[in-house]
């Protein structure tokens, strides 16, 4: 299974002309700017569920 992230915008000059790079997985490159990059998965955040218990918000 290949799970791939596509981003909808160039990160350096906001563009949305993106096409998948030759580059390798989760490589992109921008037709705008010239630009190749790579996505990259880091992990799941520590944070944990929010709980809402306490310190909520009311409006
Ligand atoms: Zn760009």
């Amino acid at each position: 299974m290949s799970e791939r992230a596509a981003p909808f915008y160039c990160p350096y000059c906001g563009d949305e002309d993106l096409r998948p790079s030759e580059q390798g997985h989760g490589a992109w490159e921008c037709a705008s700017c010239n630009r190749a990059f790579r996505l990259k998965f880091l992990g799941l955040l520590a944070r944990g569920v929010r709980h809402d218990d306490g310190g909520g918000e009311t409006i």
